[in-house]
């Protein structure tokens, strides 16, 4: 049907994920500005709140003007509780060691190193594409200071959370979940964000509902849900002035930004069944071709944010990548991710390399990376091979063949 390199670029391009509103949002916001409730207190922001823990099956959640803000004091509240509270300008986890996902975006340990910590970055497992529950147990043998660990939930398809959880209370750790690509996302039917000691959750514009920017901490604790409301309103104490006995921060969310979220929180189960249908109609249109999809797992009910793929290692033709840019050498029905994509920017459509695993990244090229496999690291076969296809939940079926047609035209010419 489709002529090979024929294909018409779309003429509005098919974003990896876009916002996608319905109108409740814009009703939130008026009533927040007809109100006069236009700063960071308001109706909106405490049925963020009381939504947001609701869903995630926690007791409190406190809004926060973005997910980095919210990881940023759960390592805080973390870091006290483990080394008790820095006294000095120094950081609460100056000089200490952390265990960290390794193939994540960057934000999910940034506020380690805000507060002086070391990432140690923990391998990817092949069957999840999260971090590996052996590697982990691993690095505990081979670190037992380590008292910390902080992972995250790739492209919204959960690992194994529960396993990393279990293995953080037999060495005495604690476990901070960064669920910002899996809001809705559930594992044995529990919600991710519910499985950390401190979760994070993101409301960023490209997530699975949004606020524009914003973020919720999660957790079960009534004393840190006060402390994250005190620290993110610049930890003033209660007095008739201002009056200060720690440092505190500007994190708390805008009532404005939350009227976005509360309009959004109803249709978060929409956005997944179709973001849902996108996965698998990727699946079912690119079966014949030597790739895999990003892997569900065992128990895990994903909320589809990206789909992903990994082309078969005997079907890669050569690729070269530096710091910043990647070349290749065309092969008869061999393709990899640069011409994937190159293909797909052509007609228009958006996608991306995977996330670069942190320990391939000039910042972090020091630290210490704990893998299980001695053939190498897993992250980095999957970062070589793999690819973020678009996965914008407004794109069409008849769309997505056209995508579908482009990337199997990679592996015929
Ligand atoms: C988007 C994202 C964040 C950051 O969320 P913000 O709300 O933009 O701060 C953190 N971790 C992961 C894994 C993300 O994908």
């Amino acid at each position: 049907m489709f002529v090979k390199n024929d294909l018409k670029p779309f003429s509005k391009k098919i974003y990896l994920s876009s916002p996608t509103m319905h109108g409740e949002e814009l009703k939130y916001m008026t009533e927040a500005f007809r109100t006069n409730w236009m700063s960071t207190l308001g109706e909106n922001i405490n049925e963020v709140e009381r939504i947001a823990a609701e869903k995630a099956g926690v007791k409190y959640a406190v809004g926060l003007s973005c997910c980095t803000a919210a990881l940023h004091l759960c390592v805080k509240f973390a870091g006290e509780k483990l080394y008790g509270r820095s006294h000095t300008s120094h950081g609460v986890l100056e000089g200490k060691r952390v265990f960290c996902s390794d193939m994540t975006f960057a934000a999910t340990l940034n506020p380690v190193v805000y507060e002086g910590g070391i990432p140690i970055f923990i391998d990817t497992e092949k069957e999840s594409w999260n971090m590996d529950p052996v590697a982990l147990e691993r690095a505990f043998e081979t670190y037992p200071d380590v008292k910390l660990v902080v992972c995250a939930e790739l492209y919204g398809f959960p690992g194994r959370i529960d396993a990393i959880k279990r293995i953080c209370e037999k060495y005495g750790a604690l476990l901070i979940e960064d669920a910002a690509e899996a809001l809705g996302a559930t594992l044995y039917g529990k919600q991710c964000g519910s499985f950390g000691d401190y979760a994070a959750i993101s409301y960023n514009g490209n997530k699975i509902i949004t606020g524009s920017s914003g973020g919720c901490l999660l957790t079960d604790d009534i004393e840190v849900a006060q402390k994250a409301r005190k620290l993110s309103t610049q930890a003033r104490e209660n007095a008739p002035w201002y009056q200060h006995e720690e440092v505190g921060y500007n994190y708390r969310l805008s009532n404005v930004i939350a009227g976005v979220v509360r309009g959004q929180y109803p249709y978060l189960e929409e956005h997944i069944a179709q973001k849902k249908a996108v996965y698998e109609r990727y699946e079912e249109g690119l079966k014949d071709l030597p790739v895999k999809m990003n892997p569900i797992t065992e128990g895990t009910e994903p909320n589809y944010w990206l789909s992903a793929i990994t082309i078969n290692e005997k079907y890669m033709c050569r690729q070269v990548r530096n710091e910043t840019e990647a070349t290749y050498t065309k092969e008869e029905g061999k393709t990899c991710p640069t011409e994937i994509l190159e293909k797909l920017a052509a007609i228009n459509a958006e996608g991306r390399p995977i996330w670069k695993p942190m320990h391939m990244q000039p910042i972090y090229r020091g630290n210490p990376f704990v893998t299980v496999d001695h053939a190498g690291s897993v992250g980095e076969d999957i970062f070589g091979r793999g690819l973020c296809l678009p996965s914008d939940n407004k794109m069409t079926a008849e769309q997505q063949s056209i995508i579908i047609e482009t990337i199997k035209d990679c592996f015929s010419a």
